[in-house]
C-alpha cells in the first residue's frame, strides 16, 4: 500500500501568514487532515507530521517524513502576497522539475483550478528545507493567498471539493494514472476580449505562435505548446527580457 505522508506547514508559536485574525498555520492543519481522511477513505495509507497546534522546524518536518517510511510528502501552506488583494490562485511548489513530483504538482494545480482558484502553475524553489531535504518526492502547495478574499471565500466554500481535488490527484499519480500535459505559456489575462486580441496581435507579429484560451471566464494569451517545461522556461525568459509577465502553465 503507497503512504502519503501529509505536512501541515507552521504551527505552535509559529503562525505562518496572517489576515483579519485569520492563521495560516490552522488552514493548513484543517486542510492536510480532510485531505488525509479522503486518501484513507481511497486506501491510502496515510501519515503526518502534526496533527495538532505544535511547532517543529521545517528540517525537523523533513526528519520526520524520512522516517516515516512514506512514499511521497505533500506539504500544506498558503500563499501572501505583499498588499492585500494583490493576487489569487494556487501555486505548487518543487525542489526541482522532472519525475513524478512535476507530474503531481500539475495535477494538484489543475484539479484546484477545476475547483475555482487560478492557476498560477509550478514554480521551481531549491531552497526550502520541506522540498530539499525529504529524500522522497515531494510537493508544497499554496492553496490561494490568504490575505486575498477572493481566495479565502473559494477555500472556505469549496472546502471538502478542495480536499477531494487534492485527494484524486495524489491518488491518480499514485496509480499512474496522471493525464500528459503540454505547457504554454501565460502572458495575459483579460476581462475585455478585445484586450487580449491586442496583446496576442502583438506577440505574433514579434513572431510567436499564440494562442486565446479561457481561464474561468477570462481570456488568456497563451504562447507556444510545450511538451518539455525547459523549452517553455526558455521562451519563458526572451518574453521576461522583452519586459511581459509570465508564467508557465500545464494545459
Ligand atoms: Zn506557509
Amino acid at each position: 500500500m503507497a503512504t502519503v505522508i501529509l505536512d501541515a506547514g507552521h504551527g505552535g508559536w509559529d503562525n505562518g501568514a496572517m489576515y483579519n485574525g485569520r492563521k495560516e498555520k490552522d488552514d493548513n492543519l484543517k486542510l492536510a487532515l480532510a485531505v488525509g481522511k479522503k486518501l484513507e477513505d481511497k486506501g491510502i495509507g496515510v501519515d503526518y507530521t502534526r496533527t495538532q497546534d505544535v511547532y517543529d522546524s521545517p528540517l525537523e518536518k523533513a526528519k520526520i517524513a524520512n522516517a516515516s517510511g512514506a512514499d511521497y510528502f505533500v506539504s500544506f501552506h498558503r500563499n501572501a502576497s505583499p498588499d492585500n488583494n494583490q493576487y489569487s490562485g494556487v501555486q505548487t511548489l518543487i525542489y526541482n522539475e522532472g519525475d513524478v513530483k512535476e507530474k503531481l504538482a500539475n495535477e494538484i494545480n489543475k484539479g484546484l483550478e477545476n475547483v475555482g482558484f487560478d492557476n498560477l502553475g509550478i514554480s521551481v524553489r531549491n531552497n526550502l528545507a520541506v522540498l530539499k531535504r525529504t529524500n522522497i518526492p515531494a510537493v508544497l502547495i499554496e492553496t490561494g493567498f490568504i490575505n486575498t478574499d477572493k481566495d479565502n471565500l473559494i477555500f472556505d466554500e469549496n472546502f471538502e471539493a478542495i480536499a477531494e481535488s487534492i485527494a484524486d490527484s495524489i491518488n491518480r499519480v499514485i496509480n499512474n494514472q496522471a493525464s500528459s500535459y503540454y505547457y504554454t505559456i501565460q502572458v495575459g489575462l483579460f476581462r475585455n476580449e478585445e484586450n487580449a486580441k491586442r496583446l496576442a496581435n502583438e506577440l505574433i507579429s514579434m513572431g510567436y505562435t499564440v494562442k486565446i484560451g479561457m481561464v474561468n471566464g477570462y481570456y488568456a494569451v497563451w504562447v507556444g505548446n510545450f511538451k518539455d517545461m525547459n523549452q517553455a522556461k526558455r521562451i519563458e525568459r526572451v518574453l521576461q527580457e522583452d519586459g511581459y509577465e509570465t508564467w508557465i502553465i500545464a494545459v
